[in-house]
């Protein structure tokens, strides 16, 4: 009783003083059912949280306004048509929820990088490569329980592209697909916690740059990308809106610029989705 009381005051109170509502850390992300979006599956009220999985990985569960809701990472690998995510709650599984992933067609990007040995890597370099990949896999397969926020205040004021789930192309090579946000902006703008999280790992990765990944509960992850400073460590606590480092062009860039990616499931969906201020 006290804890609602306080919950409910609390949201009045940093409402009507800034316009953040604490609700807001709770609001659902747009169900967009496509590669690269999310399916948010409403699994209705139940006396215990339940588990989920979608491709044998597990789904995050979140409890917003009474109900459970399961937020699924769609990759961008996805074949349209229909997939089953498996529900289990305390009592037993329950029957599979069917949910349609319909085509997007996403568009091409063609990149030109001055730095060849970023784009077709020495031996050196490639013994570098492979030892930050398993660094990445090991941060995207972390997952703690506790729920810290699952939606984002924009973590750099810039000029945001679109281009999350473009097909590109570098010096003419196809490369993988674009799984963040790229925010343009000055180096050394501060980057700042888009919500409540975990810091996970921090690397400076060949591609990548100096960078950092937020657990914010449930697989929900997200990612810094070639930053010019780190303010934060391993396992740090950090808040929404707090400093975690500064933007920068360190890795395969091509200027000053914040590579923003959002996880789920151990995949990268479209940030966008998560915004506070978009609709
Ligand atoms: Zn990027």
């Amino acid at each position: 009783m006290n804890r609602f009381l306080l919950i409910i005051s609390g949201a009045i109170l940093t409402f009507g003083l800034s316009g953040i509502a604490l609700a807001d850390d709770f609001r659902l992300p747009r169900s967009q059912q496509t590669p690269g979006g999310v399916a948010s599956i409403n699994l209705g009220k139940l006396d215990e949280k339940p588990s989920a999985l979608f491709n044998d990985l597990p789904v995050a569960v979140v409890k917003v306004a009474d109900n459970y809701h399961a937020l699924v990472g769609i990759p961008l690998s996805t074949e349209p048509g229909w997939h089953s995510l498996e529900v289990t709650s305390a009592s037993g599984p329950i029957p599979s929820y069917e949910f349609e992933v319909v085509g997007k067609a996403y568009p091409e990007q063609h990149i030109t990088i001055t730095n060849k040995r970023q784009v077709n890597p020495n031996e050196t370099d490639m013994a570098r490569i492979k030892k930050d990949r398993t660094s990445i896999a090991n941060a995207k397969r972390y997952r703690h329980d506790e729920v810290l926020g699952i939606s984002f205040d924009i973590p750099v004021k810039g000029v945001r592209s679109s281009s999350f789930g473009s097909r590109r192309f570098f010096n003419k090579q196809p490369r993988r697909p674009h799984g963040g946000m790229d925010i343009a902006a000055a180096e050394g703008t501060d980057i700042l916690a888009p919500a409540d999280a975990y810091v996970i790992e921090t690397g400076n990765y060949f591609f990548s740059g100096k960078c950092i990944f937020l657990g914010h509960g449930e697989g929900l992850q997200t990612f810094y990308a070639h930053l010019s400073s780190i303010d934060v460590s391993p396992g740090d606590r950090v808040t929404r809106g707090q400093k975690i480092g500064e933007v920068g062009a360190t890795g395969r860039v091509t200027g000053a610029h914040l590579h923003w990616s959002v996880g789920l499931n151990r995949t990268w969906v479209d940030p966008e989705l998560f915004l506070t201020d978009s609709e």
